[in-house]
């Protein structure tokens, strides 16, 4: 929601004077009073925010970084969630307020907190490529926050319970009146007795002293899906940290990291790999055999293969993730030029040469152009 402009919340022009400003305030401070409204939300809201601009615009110094900068002149000094209202400056100069503000806000975020949830954990799991591709079922150690087994996360000695806290009669807040501008209102602060908690434990548990939790370390089963990737994350509702004050627990998020593999790149659900073959299997053809991830497959290649040439192996990729068929295998064609050949290859070779004539830039090519005669072409436009 887009914070409305001060001046506009009191009601008042952008010059007026510090005295406007203050009989505004309390004008509007007295009509939309928690205590003059009773359970209605709009009101509260409405109040909180006049409160928030009076902060602002009753401070000569706020006031000016406001006109200036407007809202983000002004924000980072306590607005966020209300917290350290205490620490304004000039706010005691207006006598019981600062007593509101902190009835308000200040001791709202201390008020006896309720269920809270758990905290998520991340892991990391590391897979081969081959693990990713078909998935697998894996233990991995998590430690976290559980619920004290010893007290069931009730922090009280074995026979003895947390006991109401007879200040505060388990709210965690005691009330008092005071008086103020707007008459005589009943405010609370945190409870001494239970600080807020609205209980205390006579005699803790000896084994998470109090705390109803313990930190320990689960071997938790992960059941890898076939067809994941590095950046897959797999959600385990509830495995994360437990909860305080029986919330729920949080989850465990497991993030996969597919080590690299010394043969195959992986390209979504298809699966690259080059594959080194000799000049001659490339000239004559040849049947090959080639890597896949289960196994070897034969893979024929036809006469006068080029290097860079890539055949599909339909279906031989990496699962789909969402269970529908697998992705291909594409092999690419590398030839070697070899290096170390005897005098009789060498012989042959020259022999070869000598046969294919004129024609050696672009043997095989039938009624193709050689490349002397592209270029040839290329300069002669
Ligand atoms: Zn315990
Ligand atoms: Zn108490």
């Amino acid at each position: 929601m887009a914070k409305r402009d001060y001046y506009e919340v009191l009601g008042v022009s952008r010059n007026a004077s510090a005295e406007e400003i203050k009989k505004a305030y309390r004008r509007l401070a007295r009509q939309y009073h928690p205590d003059a409204n009773p359970d209605d939300k709009d009101a509260e809201a409405k109040f909180k925010e006049i409160s928030e601009a009076y902060m602002v615009l009753s401070d000569p110094e706020k006031r000016a970084n406001y006109d200036r900068f407007g809202h983000a002149g002004v924000n980072g000094q306590g607005f966020g969630g209300f917290e350290g209202f205490g620490g304004f400056g000039g706010f005691a100069d207006f006598g019981g307020l600062g007593d509101i503000f902190d009835m308000f806000f200040g001791s709202g975020g201390r008020r006896r907190a309720g269920p809270e949830r758990g905290a998520d954990i991340r892991m990391e799991l590391e897979l081969t490529l081959n693990e990713a591709a078909f998935g697998l079922e894996r233990e991995i150690k998590v430690p976290r926050v559980e619920i004290c087994g010893t007290c069931g996360g009730s922090g009280a000695a074995a026979g003895t319970k947390p006991r109401t806290c007879p200040a505060c009669g388990g709210t965690g807040q005691v009330q008092y009146a005071q008086s103020t501008p707007f008459g005589r209102i009943v405010q609370s602060r945190t409870c001494d007795r239970c600080r807020g908690a609205g209980q205390f434990i006579e005699k803790p548990c000896p084994t998470c002293r109090g705390t109803g939790q313990v930190r320990r370390t689960r071997s938790i089963k992960v059941k890898v899906p076939p067809g994941v990737d590095s950046g897959s994350r797999l959600r385990l509702a509830g495995e994360g940290e437990a909860g305080t004050r029986g919330g729920p627990p949080g989850d465990l998020y497991v993030y996969i990291q597919v080590k690299p593999h010394p043969v195959f790149a992986r390209d979504g659900d298809d699966i690259i790999c080059e594959v080194p073959v000799s000049f001659v299997q490339a000239a004559l053809g040849d049947e090959l055999e080639v890597p896949t991830l289960e196994g070897s497959t034969r893979l024929r290649i036809p006469e006068g293969t080029q290097t860079g040439t890539v055949f599909r192996l339909r279906g031989k990729g990496v699962p789909r993730l969402d269970g529908f068929g697998r992705g291909d295998q594409h092999v690419r064609i590398k030839v070697v030029t070899p290096t170390k050949l005897s005098e009789k290859q060498k012989a042959l070779l020259r022999e070869f040469a000598r046969l294919d004539g004129e024609s050696r830039h672009g043997f095989g090519s039938g009624g193709e152009k050689s490349f002397f005669e592209k270029m040839k072409d290329a300069f002669m436009g």
